[in-house]
């Protein structure tokens, strides 16, 4: 295993995008909820293109406890769900003055192979904005069974005890989505299971990397060497 350790042993800063209210904490909630318990967290700064107001204001509370104790900033573009490719130039604007506002070590978006549009653009756009972090691009489970299209080679294991209140959060928060026959405890559940056992876990998130870029730290070395992608 190969440590995500800044320089200085300083906290991450993390960018979250999600085309959708819930789909960052689907896609990477154990990650942000590991990471948070371990005081792991300097920044979360979130960006969730197609939103509502009743949906925005689940996943203000949904994000909050995800990263506690961080504070998380999140900021919503209101364009409509499902429709995102019609709004190429909103979209792109949106992750421009994202990526400008915020510093990031690592960034979670949604698969450029993902089956809905809207995942996959945001997908394909987020490269086009964050030149200089770690990309790693989250599954979600759905009904078009596309898991596993981007290949995942990249995990984040994770403990039974966090797997189990990422979806008690989920529940929580996102009432609006409980009554999708996907919405589940087992269906999160048994897919990070999957998941940890591919790399000797009990549990875990999976994540495709396009570009990833390695570098030597020795002790003591400044700020220069940060994970890259
Ligand atoms: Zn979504």
């Amino acid at each position: 295993m190969l440590r995500l350790r800044p320089a200085g042993d300083r906290p991450l800063r993390l960018a979250l995008l999600g085309a959708h209210c819930d789909d960052v904490e689907i896609g990477c909630g154990g990650l942000v909820l590991d990471l948070a318990e371990r005081r792991g967290l300097a920044t979360v700064d979130v960006l969730v293109v197609a939103s509502d107001s009743p949906r925005e204001a689940e996943a203000r509370a949904a994000l909050s406890a995800f990263s506690a104790p961080v504070v998380p900033t999140t900021r919503f573009g209101g364009l409509p769900d499902g429709r995102l490719p019609g709004h190429w130039d909103e979209v792109k604007d949106l992750l421009q003055d994202f990526s400008r506002d915020t510093e990031a070590d690592v960034v979670l978006a949604p698969s450029p192979a993902d089956a809905h549009q809207d995942h996959r653009l945001l997908g394909e756009l987020a490269a086009t904005a964050f030149r200089d972090a770690l990309i790693l691009h989250y599954e979600i489970p759905k009904w078009d069974g596309d898991l596993g299209a981007g290949k995942p080679q990249t995990y984040w294991p994770l403990s039974e005890q966090v797997v189990r209140r990422k979806y008690a959060l989920l529940h929580q928060h996102y009432v609006s989505q409980r009554g999708h026959d996907w919405f589940r405890e087992d269906t999160f559940t048994a897919l990070a299971r999957l998941r940890g056992m591919e790399c000797r876990a009990d549990y875990a998130e999976a994540f495709t990397a396009r570009k990833t870029v390695l570098g030597w730290r020795a002790e003591g070395q400044g700020p220069a060497d940060q994970p890259r992608g």
